[in-house]
């Protein structure tokens, strides 16, 4: 597979050429992180591959959130990187001729990288889809080279004094700077300084957690879920921030994990820790806009202790018409250690009547570690439905309806 790093002009002919969707790319650079060889790069508008540095090992497929790093196109001549970091959208599949797509070179090619890329996708996560009665985001209004300023207007403590995580609810305002958001979209935090080579900080991304017309009805804020680190550049500075600092912010993005319109759509939803900051917001928006909605919403949420799990009161006080919860605790005094998967193992026979349902829609979101277990208690599950689960979760991502965003 490896092939020599080549320059344009010397690449095989039609050319495989490896590319990332801005529209869905959501900016965390964790495809630039896995590669090994430094082919990925960014600029102030968009992540982007070196055609003339990747090799297809693809290391970064499986790390990709969201899918947007499993793009290709074949072409005559690769685009360059200029060409990459002004797309707003991916270019169409261009037909470059008789043959098309089918030079052996490109057939081989093909082969090897379907193998590597089953692998890659093994796991819960892959290419999704948004989901059809989604509304359309907005991406990327709001670059690193073109931030937008929000002034802090709370920094409230979720988690109690004596829990051994610091979470915090943080409300930003967003003046008069028009920033549409979307349920289940993310925004990047620029945290001010520079790292030990002298590059400024790259932005953290963290889930909106409030619904798109803000922290209450017709307010231009959003909130976000945030855990300290006990080294993290950014988490400690949004951490501490106080009301009325101003902030730049980028994106939003993501434009697949988003909360379907569809009020008869079931929506499972399955977090740890501020995982949890999406399902916030879809609570919200849906009790907000549509509280009589048929559609089931059911929320399997993890953490290691009740004062530990971010917004434990307010979400006992959602009615369960709205929303059903599975609340589990992994090390809770009083209780056996039960992780989310667990939960979903005791209550096999709700989840399997929705998995079912074509209106059924999961949502996975957390740590990177719960995709394993959450991904086998669905594939028992959907066994004693006389479902198979990789087959089912293959139908339901190309229909909109399964969507994975772990880190
Ligand atoms: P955490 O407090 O470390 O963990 C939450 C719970 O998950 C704990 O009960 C933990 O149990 C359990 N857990 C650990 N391994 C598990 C596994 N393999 N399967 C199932 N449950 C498991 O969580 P956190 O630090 O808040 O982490 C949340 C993650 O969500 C982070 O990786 C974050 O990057 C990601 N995320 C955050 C946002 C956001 O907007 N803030 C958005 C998307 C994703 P034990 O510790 O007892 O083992």
């Amino acid at each position: 597979m490896n092939k020599p790093l080549a320059d344009a002009a010397s690449l095989q002919k039609p050319f495989k050429q490896h590319v990332i969707d801005p529209e869905t790319c959501i900016r965390c650079y964790t495809c630039e992180e896995a590669c090994p060889i430094d082919a990925i790069t960014h600029d102030d508008n968009n992540v982007v591959v070196d055609p003339t540095g990747c090799d297809y090992c693809m290391s970064c497929i499986a790390p990709c959130p969201t899918g947007a790093i499993d793009n290709w196109r074949v072409v005559m001549e690769p685009y360059s990187l200029d060409d990459q970091f002004g797309w707003d959208e991916l270019p169409e599949q261009e037909d470059i001729g008789p043959g098309d797509t089918g030079s052996s070179a490109v057939e081989a090619l093909d082969e090897e990288m379907e193998r590597l890329l089953n692998e890659a996708h093994a796991g819960a996560g892959g290419k999704s889809k948004p989901p059809a009665s989604a509304s359309k985001p907005s991406v990327n209004l709001f670059t690193l080279g073109k931030p937008a300023t929000a002034t802090v207007q709370g920094n409230y403590r979720l988690t109690s004094e004596t829990a051994d995580s610091d979470v915090r609810h943080i409300i930003l305002d967003l003046g008069d700077t028009s920033f549409p958001v979307l349920e289940g979209q993310s925004i990047g935090i620029l945290p001010p300084g520079e790292d030990a080579a002298g590059k400024p900080f790259l932005p953290r991304l963290y889930s909106i957690s409030s619904p798109r017309d803000g922290e209450r009805p017709q307010t231009n804020n959003l909130s976000l879920t945030v855990k300290r680190e006990p080294m993290g550049v950014c988490s400690n500075y949004v951490c501490d921030l106080k009301k009325g600092d101003r902030i730049q912010v980028t994106g939003p993005f993501g434009a697949t994990f988003l909360m379907p319109n569809d009020p008869q759509a079931n929506v499972i939803m399955i977090c740890t820790g501020t995982g949890s900051a999406p399902f916030r917001a879809f609570t919200m928006r849906r009790q907000r806009t549509m509280p009589d909605a048929d559609g089931r919403m059911i929320l399997f949420f993890g953490a290691r202790t009740p004062d530990a799990l971010p917004y434990f009161g307010p979400l006992k006080k959602v009615p369960d018409r709205v929303l059903e919860k599975e609340l589990c605790f992994s090390r809770a005094t009083d209780s056996d250690k039960e992780y989310v998967q667990d939960r979903m193992r005791r209550e096999r026979a709700r989840v399997l009547t929705l998995l079912k349902s074509e209106r059924t829609h999961i949502f996975v979101c957390g740590l990177k570690g719960m995709e394993e277990g959450v991904d086998g208690a669905l594939a028992e599950i959907a066994r004693e439905g006389a479902f198979d689960w990789p087959t089912l979760r293959t139908q339901m991502r190309e229909e909109g309806r399964y969507h994975v965003e772990t880190y």
